[in-house]
């Protein structure tokens, strides 16, 4: 099931939206058509600790091993 998470570039606003190909997907909340498809398909969260937000690498965690650079 073609189910896509999008992000209102107008309000900012997130939600689900089922998708087909031609579907034009607007804001719920603003009804603006300037949406923006967000990539969450892979290990986002389920990967565990992940912290290649913060500088670290799966090694360390803390961005000061030989890997991290
Ligand atoms: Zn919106």
């Amino acid at each position: 099931m073609p189910l896509r998470e999008f992000r209102c570039t107008q309000c900012g606003e997130k939600f689900e939206e089922l998708v087909r190909n031609g579907t034009q997907v607007s804001c719920p909340k603003c009804s603006s058509g300037k949406v923006e498809r967000l990539i969450s398909s892979f290990g986002f969260k389920s990967a565990g600790q992940s912290s290649t937000a913060s500088g670290g690498c799966a090694s360390c965690s803390g961005g000061h091993c030989s890997t991290c650079h």
